[in-house]
Formats: C-alpha cells, structure tokens, sequence
C-alpha cells in the first residue's frame, strides 16, 4: 500500500518535460501548489533549477539542429496547432477547473482562458497556412532570382506569469511552434499546473520529441538561467517591469532576441458625454467595474485609472462604489461568486500596503479597503480582498503611479480633453486604454492620441487574437498575436541567386 501511494507521488513530482520524458528535478526538490481560496496545498510539482534548465535548453538545441520540426512543412505544423486546440475544446472542464484553483479565477474565467488559448492555436495555424513561401524582391536585373524567406529564430525561452498562466504560455508556444522553433517554457513557479497540462496535450497532438520542454521552478534561478543561456536565441517574458528589467539585462551579454510584455496602469477615459443617457450611463459604470475588477484586478490591461470628467463624477463614482460593494467574493469554483481572492498573501499584502500609502497621501476611500467577512463561500484562510474604489486621487500618490495588482480603483477628474489625454499618457506604462463617448470625432481624436498599445473605444478589455497585443513605454518591447507575434518568433533571411555569374573584374589582376 505504501508502495503504491509512493510511486503515485513520485509520478505526481515528475513535471518536467525534457526532450520528451517527463522528469522529476534532479535535485529531488519539490512545491506544494497553494488554492488561493483556502491557502491549503492541492497539488505538488518538481522544483526545478539551474541544472534542470540547462538540460531542458539542450533538448530544445537538440531537437532544433537535428530534428525535423523546424523544416516540417507548414501544412503539417498548422495542422497539430489546429489538433491541439481540439484537444484544448474536449479538455475545457477540466483545464478551466484547475486554472480556476491555480489562479483563483472564477470557473467561468478559467473557462473562457480556455476557449481563448483554442482561438489563439487556431489563430496561428491559419495564418501560417495562408502565407506566401517567401516574397521575390525586384533585383533590377533579368538574371537574378531574389526572394526573402522566413525561417524559426531557434531555441526560445518562454517565461510566464501567474494571471493568466494559459493563455500567456499559448499566447507564446503557438506562435514559436507555428514558426518552427522549440522551446523551453517556464511557467510562474505560483501557478504551473496548466502549464504542465498543454505540454501534455502537445504531445498527445503529436509534437516530436524535444521541441517542447518545461521546467519547472523559480524565476531567479530557472528563469534567470534560460534567460542568459548561450544557447538560447530568443527569450519572451511576460511578467513584472523588475523581473522584466533583469531578464532584458541578462540576454543582453549574449544578444538574444527579447520580447517583453510587462505592466499596465491602464486610463479608463469617461467623458460626461457618455452618462448623458440612463444607459449610456449604465453601461459605462458596468464596464468601469469590469475593467478595473474582473479577476480581483490582477490584469495587465486592468483599467485601474478611472479618469471621468468633473461634472459627472459624484453621480459616477457613487453608483461604481454602490455596485462594487455588491460584488460577490469567493472560491473561484463556487456557484454565482463574480470575483475570487487574490493570488497569494505576497499579492493581498502588497494591496493593503498601496490602499494604505493612499490614504495617508490623502485619498478618499468610498468601498472596500479591508478583507472581506469569512463565509461558507470564502474560507477565513483565503486570500481575499474587497473591491476598492479611491476618490480624489492624483499622480503625486504611488497608487496611480505604480502597478498595484489587486481589486484597487483610483479616481481622477478632468475639465478638458486636452486635460484628459495629458492624464492618461502621463504614466511611465503604456499597455492599454479605454475612452467613453458618444462623441464620434472626439472618440477617434482621443484615440489617436493615447500612447497605449491598445486602446478601446467604448468597450474595456477584448482583444482579437487577429490584433496586435503589446505595450508602450515601460510595459515591453514587441507584440503578442496577431501577424507581429509571429514575427517575434522568426528570423528573416534574403536569398539572393545569380543565374548567369560573371567576374565582376574589380580587381585588374
Ligand atoms: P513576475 O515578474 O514576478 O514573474 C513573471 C515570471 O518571471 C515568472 O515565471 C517568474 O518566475 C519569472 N521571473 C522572476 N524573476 C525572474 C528573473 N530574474 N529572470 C527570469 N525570470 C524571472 O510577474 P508576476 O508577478 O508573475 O505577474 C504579474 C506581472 O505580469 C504584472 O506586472 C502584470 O502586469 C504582468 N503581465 C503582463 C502581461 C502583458 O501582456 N503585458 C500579461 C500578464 C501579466
């Protein structure tokens, strides 16, 4: 019998996808996985380090210098992207279920994480099925054939946070897979588990051995070392601006390809225009709650910076509090809870600091601001916290400043559109923003001036896989999805061909 639960357990440590074989970390070490709803263990996984990252690197070299997935045709890599996410459809309870634990997302999120990562597979085998095999340049000359081809970059580093631990991983395997390289992911060490279940589902697709491999394990240990690895071409982060800034260091000294998606403090721009009707207003008050709110605000693209224009504000702000404090807080998998706890008691800590320094910098708090009442939905171990909204807020205090990560809403006013773009731009991030008007010229004027990756007009947070996903400033270099994501993953090489050689006779002699 106790041989029997030991080797269920050793199976259940062995994480690591080297070259095929799934591994244990040869240091033996390992982690439990906390629920964010109870902070009790549910499951346990390898802890990797800097020698089992090291291995999994030299699979991924491997099976890049003298494998054939890099010059398997297209056709056959759009079409295991396209079985992979069949796989991901019949699996969606099941993935959605263990996000949800993992991450502390409602089941409902988790499950549309799911359907999400299905289109982004999707999404990538079409594009690369559809394209040309190389563009032919006008050489100016009858007797050269020139042509630029793309080929895979190599062995890529994919480093991934805890948000949304899925979809962040797809959002960088499908494109590197579609572009013929391999790779090593290295999911959040905080929330592996699904993870670890589409490298699963990879080989069951029927990727060769070797091109997919993860490890995992700590960021300044396993993540540090894929990112300075000299054999690694190309490392993809997806993470905070600190961890972001050494990873970006790190590949410098051997001049890796880096692709950063970092931080947000994202302008929800909400002229009175738009609260001109009941609805209108409805609508805009709805969707300031889901920008800043869904998933306890731990979203890049969270619309944290409420900017409304000075007229509507009491009315505005006094209904987003009344409906924020109606929000339901629980386990993520219990029935009709809208919002789950905060990923860890590193993240609720954090959150009470920034509420905190808030207030003593002269914010007004309107709802929220403290743990909620334990209740059968939301164990007293849980790592929750109250949808907060704080009034008369400014950008000399550090909560609008600084990434807060967590259910916390600062409110700012504005006389002019002028006064409203200088404030949404005034930030050192620059991933996405939101404009509310009725107000068609005003809406594109706004638009075109906010230096945002991404700006939504009268909508807070969809995003097209079709559509380039990425930041200004300080929230990263290059772009997720759409036709840019894979070109992150690909070099691109001129074929020039002289059909007739001749001497060029340069040299006299
Ligand atoms: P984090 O920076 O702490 O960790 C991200 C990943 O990097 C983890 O896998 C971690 O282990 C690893 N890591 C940490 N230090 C490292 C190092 N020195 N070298 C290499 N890897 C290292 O971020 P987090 O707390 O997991 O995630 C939250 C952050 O991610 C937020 O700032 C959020 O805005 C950002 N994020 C951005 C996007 C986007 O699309 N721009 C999407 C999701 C999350």
């Amino acid at each position: 019998m106790a041989n029997t639960t030991d080797t269920r357990a050793e199976r259940a440590h062995r994480t690591l996808h080297l070259g095929g074989e799934w591994r244990a970390a040869a240091s033996g070490a390992t982690r439990e996985i906390l629920d964010p709803a109870d902070a009790l263990p549910f499951a346990v996984v390898a802890e990797g380090d800097t020698h089992d990252a090291d291995l999994a690197v030299a699979a991924a070299r491997h099976a890049f210098d003298t494998g054939d997935w890099p010059r398997t045709p297209v056709a056959e890599r759009a079409a295991l992207l396209r079985r992979v996410a069949g796989l991901l459809v019949r699996d969606r309870e099941e993935l959605g279920l263990l996000e949800s634990r993992d991450a502390g997302k409602t089941l409902e999120e988790g499950r549309v994480d799911v359907d999400c990562v299905a289109d982004a597979f999707r999404y990538f085998a079409d594009l690369v099925a559809a394209e040309a095999p190389g563009r032919v340049v006008d050489a100016g000359s009858p007797d050269v054939h020139s042509v630029v081809v793309h080929e895979p970059v190599g062995v890529c580093a994919l480093i991934t946070p805890w948000n949304y631990p899925l979809l962040q991983a797809s959002w960088k395997i499908a494109p590197a897979l579609a572009a013929g390289n391999t790779f090593v992911v290295k999911p959040s060490e905080i929330t592996p588990l699904t993870t670890i279940a589409l490298i699963g589902l990879l080989t069951e697709a029927g990727l060769p051995a070797g091109v997919a491999n993860l490890v995992t394990g700590p960021g300044h240990t396993v993540g540090a070392r894929l990112a300075d690895h000299p054999d690694v071409d190309l490392v993809s982060f997806t993470g905070g601006l600190a961890s972001g800034t050494k990873v970006a260091h790190a590949a410098a000294d051997t001049v890796k390809k880096v692709a950063l998606e970092l931080g947000g403090k994202n302008p929800n721009v909400v002229f009175a225009d738009a609260c001109a009707t009941e609805e209108g207003f409805d609508t805009a008050v709805d969707q300031a709650l889901n920008a800043a709110f869904i998933h306890s605000g731990q979203v890049c693209s969270a619309g944290s910076r409420l900017i409304v224009e000075e007229s509507v504000r009491e009315r505005f702000v006094a209904e987003l509090a009344r409906r924020a404090r109606l929000i339901r807080l629980g386990r993520g998998t219990a029935d009709g809870v809208e919002c789950g706890p905060l990923v860890s008691e590193r993240q609720r800590e954090r959150t009470e600091e920034y509420v905190a320094s808030a207030l003593a910098e002269g914010a007004a708090l309107r709802c929220g601001g403290k743990r909620p009442e334990p209740s059968s939905d939301r164990p007293e171990t849980g790592w929750f916290y109250e949808p907060t909204v704080l009034d008369h807020c400014h950008r000399g205090m550090r909560v609008v400043r600084e990434e807060v990560f967590g259910p916390v809403l600062t409110v700012e006013t504005f006389r002019t559109e002028d006064e409203a773009v200088t404030l949404a731009n005034d930030t050192e991030y620059g991933l996405a923003g939101a404009v509310w008007t009725t107000d068609a010229g005003r809406a594109r004027r706004v638009a075109g001036r906010l230096r945002h990756g991404t700006v939504w007009i009268n909508d807070f947070h969809p995003y097209l896989p079709q559509a380039e996903w990425g930041g200004y400033g300080r929230s990263g270099t290059g772009r997720e999805l759409g036709p840019a994501g894979l070109a992150e993953y690909r070099e691109t090489k001129h074929v020039y061909q002289n059909l007739a050689p001749r001497p060029v006779r340069w040299f006299a002699g």
